[in-house]
């Protein structure tokens, strides 16, 4: 299944999606849907019950043209995210390969929507993009196996690690660089595990302004997304609903060459997954 949060006439509301509409849960579960797609995850039996009825079946849909698209899971207890964790990015960036999982972490402060668009803050000189696969914890867990690890994860999105490198490297650690607002696009649905199959081998584009900037694959990923949950659920305990980013392949602006190319405002970054969909967002300057 295509988990989407929209918003329609001011209204929020959250559906399946079915080609180029949504069908909202309300519709298909009347009375015993879930309030919130927040809630839905870690409900398994209203996940059964839809995957086991046609949606189809309950009304056309609303056209996802005339909805906007929220950032799926509206409020997750963290974002954890890795660095490094391309072999070919860490070449690209002239590091090692990490012998442990390099994190740091986002507020929710940073989360928007697959269309919505980023802020260029004054702060930064050196906006860049980070095409990225994100897993979404459905299940309470602590010391999870990896071997059990997928049990915990109800599905995937496509996020952009939006990242200001100047603070990022001016700061000594990445998390002002990484957490400004707006530094955390995703969607543009949730696509459940079961739908989403074997990621171990999802290719990941990103564009600017239509030219491909990056091309990689999942296969390049130096810890899988198992390994990062075993390493991480030993020292914290993760609740539905939590995000994971696990890391960005080569070809980010900063180590373009000749010289680094960061984005501005007027600036569109495209990123897509393969079987996940394809987020876009408009760079902005900052408001006054
Ligand atoms: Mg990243």
């Amino acid at each position: 299944m295509k988990l989407a949060r929209f918003e329609r006439g001011g209204r929020e509301d959250y559906g399946i999606v079915l080609g180029e509409r949504v069908v909202p849960v309300g519709d298909v579960l009347p009375g015993k849907a879930p309030l919130t797609l927040d809630d839905l995850i870690s409900n398994e039996e209203a996940l059964r019950q839809l995957r086991e009825c046609d949606p189809r079946e309950y009304g056309e849909g609303i056209p996802l043209k005339n909805v906007r698209l929220l950032h799926p899971i509206a409020r997750p207890s963290k974002i954890v995210c890795l660095g490094l964790n391309y072999r070919d990015h860490a070449k690209e960036a002239g590091k090692e390969i990490p012998g442990a999982p390099i994190i740091f972490m986002k507020g929710r402060n940073a989360l928007t929507g697959p269309y919505d668009s980023i802020v260029h803050h004054d702060v930064t000189k050196e906006l860049d993009y980070e095409g990225e696969l994100a897993a979404v914890i459905g299940k309470r867990g602590r010391k999870i196996a990896k071997e059990t690890a997928e049990d915990f994860i109800v599905g995937y999105m496509v996020a952009n690690d939006v990242s200001a490198r100047d603070i990022q490297v001016g700061d000594g650690q990445w998390t002002r660089g990484k957490a400004l607002d707006t530094f955390a696009p995703v969607g543009p649905w949730l696509t459940t595990s079961d739908e989403a199959g074997d990621i171990s081998d999802l290719s990941i584009n990103t564009y600017v302004n239509g030219e491909r900037r990056q091309n990689g694959t999942t296969r390049d990923m130096v810890f899988s997304v198992p390994e990062i949950l075993e390493f991480l659920s030993r020292a914290m305990t993760f609740e539905p609903g939590d995000l994971l980013l696990t890391g960005t392949p080569a070809g980010v602006g900063m180590y373009m060459k000749p010289a680094p190319r960061f984005l501005r405002p007027g600036d569109c970054v495209a990123i897509e997954i393969s079987r996940l969909g394809r987020i876009e967002n408009r760079v902005v300057a900052q408001p006054v």
